[in-house]
């Protein structure tokens, strides 16, 4: 029996539209995007939406929300096991190795923009596909690039006109040093795990630098005297870190030290950072968007071990990636003017089979020699065709009817003053290019 047709079809949950009257905000961030990558050295990747599951299994960690939860794992007909991308730095990692780039001079420095997969709880600002930028320079350990990552981040925030950001930054130490402070931690958590969260008291077997992360009120009094992660560096990381922010400094970027940042993902090494937005309106802005007055717009870090666990050599490595929804909605709340797709200024009027035939042809001269025409092709009387170019604020209409198209003329219409001249064709193209520099 066929199945009974739906009324209407809607997005999945947590997905959405991206309509016409929004390309411009999308426009502008892509544009900025590869114009501040392009000046910092920054070649564009782009890697395939779904990947084997494991690689994100090895790289991402098993212990994180993204793998418990919110990855979308399916097993293809060849019954290969694959995932949607929840992120990007596995799959540019996974590139790296396989794509040789470690035979290019090093440091690769890479930028990439689309959307990413995660099976969220739908709610403001957290979709279930979402679109990010990011930013990855492997193959160096110089702190220098760490700030380089920061500063374009930083850069390509400013060029999109935000406003009140802050970059909290940490460093979570290496292989030497977090072995050590884990078991601090650990030490002083279990006596207290009682008083916290259900999710700490998953926290503490199975990823206890996540304790450090917790938002929920109850721990909030345990973790303010949790011991310093930053204390207890080892001489590298230590001197690395500082060098990192001496770095900041001499870019003159604001940041805040915040020792309790972690960032989700198994493989952070050393420096991590998540860049707010601070803004009042935020908070009036409530209903629709955020809760909090504070708004995570990205963040990243350094993954020195991801390029070997996922099968490559010894491969230190920053990175950073972008929300580009959440810019987006703040940029329409701090009120940053972005100019408008450029739209047609000159509308093709047609009358009759031959006029209409002309006119299609003329429609692909103008368009070849760089002029903007709208049309409405499917309309035949002069009225409608001219109510419509005054509706998208033609400057100039152009009517071909049976008349024009025998005697090679067009008509070209003032839409200001009304005025009308009878042009020959073979100088419209001209004609309509001098009018339209007036
Ligand atoms: P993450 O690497 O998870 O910190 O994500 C970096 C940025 O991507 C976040 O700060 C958000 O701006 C954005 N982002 C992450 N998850 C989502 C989501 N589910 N929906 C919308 N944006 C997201």
């Amino acid at each position: 029996m066929a199945r009974k047709a739906k009324n209407s079809f809607q997005a999945p949950k947590g997905t959405s539209d991206i309509l016409p009257k929004d390309q411009k905000y999308w426009e502008k961030v892509r544009d900025v995007t590869k114009k501040a990558s392009l000046h910092y050295g920054f070649g564009r990747i782009d890697t395939p939406l779904f990947e084997n599951a494991d690689l994100f299994e090895a790289s991402v960690g098993v212990s994180t929300d993204i793998l418990e939860k919110q990855m979308y794992v399916f097993r293809t007909r060849g019954k290969d096991l694959v995932a949607l991308r929840p992120e990007g730095t596995a799959g540019v990692a996974r590139a790296y190795v396989e794509d040789g780039m470690m035979n290019l001079p090093q440091p690769v420095k890479l930028y990439y923009l689309g959307p990413m997969f995660r099976h969220e709880r739908p709610q403001a600002g957290r979709f279930r596909q979402f679109n990010q930028v990011g930013f990855e320079v492997l193959g160096d350990i110089d702190p220098i690039y760490d700030a380089q990552v920061i500063s374009l981040f930083v850069r390509v925030c400013g060029d999109l006109g935000l406003k009140n950001l802050n970059v909290e930054i940490n460093s979570i130490g290496c292989k030497v040093c977090r072995p050590v402070y884990r078991k601090q931690l650990l030490k002083y958590y279990r006596s207290r795990i009682k008083g916290a969260c259900a999710d700490c008291k998953k926290r503490i077997k199975v990823n206890p630098l996540r304790l450090l992360d917790c938002k929920n009120e109850k721990c909030q009094p345990i973790k303010v005297n949790a011991p310093n992660l930053i204390d207890n560096l080892c001489k590298e990381c230590h001197d690395h870190f500082r060098s990192v922010l001496e770095f900041l400094d001499e870019l003159e970027i604001p940041y805040s030290l915040n020792s309790h940042l972690v960032r989700g993902l198994d493989y952070y090494t050393k420096t991590v950072f998540e860049v707010f937005l601070e803004d009042e309106h935020l908070e009036k802005h409530s209903e629709t968007t955020h809760k909090r007055s504070k708004l995570a717009i990205g963040g990243g870090g350094r993954f020195d071990n991801l390029v070997k666990i996922i099968g490559g050599k010894d491969t230190p490595a920053i990175g950073a990636a972008l929300g580009i929804e959440r810019v987006i909605d703040i940029m329409k709340l701090q009120n940053v003017r972005v100019p408008d797709i450029v739209k047609a200024q000159v509308f093709l009027v047609q009358i009759g089979d031959l006029g209409r035939k002309k006119s299609l042809k003329l429609f692909n001269e103008f368009s070849k020699s760089g002029i903007f025409v709208s049309e409405a092709f499917g309309r035949n009387s002069i009225s409608s065709q001219l109510r419509i170019a005054d509706k998208m604020g033609a400057k100039i209409s152009l009517i071909i009817g049976q008349k024009e198209a025998i005697d090679g003329d067009i008509i070209l219409r003032d839409m200001e003053t009304g005025s009308q001249e009878v042009i020959p064709i073979e100088n419209i193209i001209k004609t309509v290019k001098e009018r339209l520099k007036k």
